[in-house]
């Protein structure tokens, strides 16, 4: 079966809505994750969470997992519309065999997609992906009448999800209560609309908001990225609230709006979380290759290191656990603390944040002000027709003073600069990303290093 216009990547697939994305689609690699999920749990009977963002598209791709899954025997636990992280608790909670979150992310209003999570409640890595891609491909051996699987519901996962936020012990949630943060909030119309004000009002916060209908209508971009987050700027100065908290539709990551109402930047979430994090527990920080080194400013302070892992969350979340750090994430607002789980989470992100207002008992934009600013600028070329090795080589040469990691593409490293030359995974073409104190500084960066790869695309 090919798969036209679909983006199959490691932790998921997705497309647009009645183009590449059909129900017969999604049937037939949620089936073949379930025969998956089933063959590795022994030919056991498998258990798995299905849940979905807020997309128009989720309720009609719902029952289509549901069947599927069932018709390969597997027993399903439903949770309904809820965040991804809240769909990888939900794994882990019920011992499942695996779970599929039916969700595109900050994809725009037309794209769907399903994210595959494994039995720890991890997204698959690239040999589970691999291995299950084969089953998907392959003849999948269909449950007889007597073997069907099971529907249940869980209305529960998102309460769960909610008290083990408020029991972290990291945070001191009576502290937070005293000081009735007046917090603004934009939720897209994601699934956020469904967790997020409850949270905040149980660490006793006054919420401002908008965007709470969870009908999946975006009225804007949903990703949280600053240019997107104009309506809640303008929600935090007319307010006056002290913070403004942005998440994706399925709510894995956080962006901060400033007391001042200016979007600060998703790359200050994961820093300043880490922050909290690093001041109460030992280890380092686990974060990709294109993410700020912000995070190096923070762990400095906190004398912790940097570990830096190819993109991707599941090779952040890995790495996190082969290292045994307790905080980790990446710059797109995606904060991920080991003693709850392995998965990027925006609840326990905000969480954070509002702690790091109590320690430093300052506003947020103070804070930010203390830290070196940092500009990110982002650039793409075509492929080049030589081997990306030769492309790789001939950088090094021309930037022999800089430090060199190549687990991903190849990251160049200066004392306050750095540039990431990566191929994409899903499209023919080469990211070079690029960060200096200032935005020209970074672009030179940038158009410095054009001149070895334009040399080698003839
Ligand atoms: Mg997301």
């Amino acid at each position: 079966m090919s798969y036209e216009g679909l983006i199959v990547s490691v932790s998921g697939m997705r497309g647009r809505v009645g183009e590449a994305l059909t129900p017969e689609v999604i049937a037939k690699f949620a089936a073949g994750f379930g025969a998956w999920a089933k063959q590795r749990a022994g030919g056991k009977r498998a258990r798995i969470v299905v849940g979905r963002d807020s997309r128009v598209s989720g309720p009609m791709f719902q029952p289509v997992v549901h069947a599927a899954l069932q018709s390969v025997g597997c027993d399903v636990i439903d949770v309904g519309m809820a965040p991804t992280p809240t769909i990888q608790l939900a794994v882990e909670h019920h011992h499942a065999a695996g779970g599929l979150a039916i969700t595109a992310s900050h994809n725009p209003i037309e794209w769907n997609a399903l994210k595959f999570i494994g039995p720890s409640g991890l997204f698959l890595d690239g040999t589970e992906a691999a291995e299950m891609r084969a089953v998907v491909d392959g003849t999948i051996r269909r449950a007889k009448w007597d073997e069907l699987g099971t529907i249940e519901t869980d209305r529960d996962a998102v309460s769960r999800h909610i008290a083990q936020v408020l029991s972290l012990s990291l945070i001191d949630t009576e502290r937070i209560r005293k000081r009735r943060f007046h917090v603004a909030l934009d939720c897209v119309r994601g699934a956020g609309g469904a967790l997020m004000p409850q949270l905040l009002e149980r660490l006793g916060c006054r919420v401002s908001a908008i965007n709470l209908e969870t009908d999946g209508r975006f009225p804007r971009p949903p990703e949280p990225v600053a240019a997107n987050l104009g309506e809640l700027e303008a929600l935090v100065r007319k307010s006056g609230a002290d913070i403004g908290f942005a998440v994706d539709p399925d709510v894995d990551r956080l962006a901060l709006v400033s007391n001042e109402g200016k979007a600060i930047g998703e790359d200050y979430t994961l820093a300043l979380a880490a922050k909290v994090v690093l001041a109460r527990r030992t280890g380092d920080i686990v974060t990709n290759l294109s993410t700020s080194r912000i995070v190096d400013d923070i762990a400095r302070e906190q004398n912790r290191k940097v570990v830096r892992a190819p993109v991707g969350e599941v090779n952040v979340a890995t790495r996190m656990r082969a290292e045994k750090a307790p905080v980790g994430g990446e710059g797109n607002g995606g904060v991920i603390l080991s003693e709850v789980h392995l998965g990027r989470d925006a609840p326990i992100g905000a969480a954070l944040i509002l702690q790091l207002l109590v320690d430093e008992g300052k506003t947020l934009s103070e804070i930010v002000a203390s830290y070196p600013r940092y500009s990110i600028v982002k650039d793409k070329l075509d492929r080049p027709s030589a081997p990306l090795d030769t492309v790789y080589a001939s950088l090094r040469e021309a930037f022999p003073d800089a430090d060199a990691d190549t687990q991903d593409g190849l990251r160049l490293t200066w004392a306050d600069r750095w540039v990431h030359v990566r191929p994409s995974g899903t499209e023919p073409i080469v990211r070079v990303i690029a960060e200096a104190p200032t935005a020209s500084e970074a672009e030179a960066l940038i158009a410095k290093c054009r001149v070895p790869l334009d040399a080698l695309s003839g």
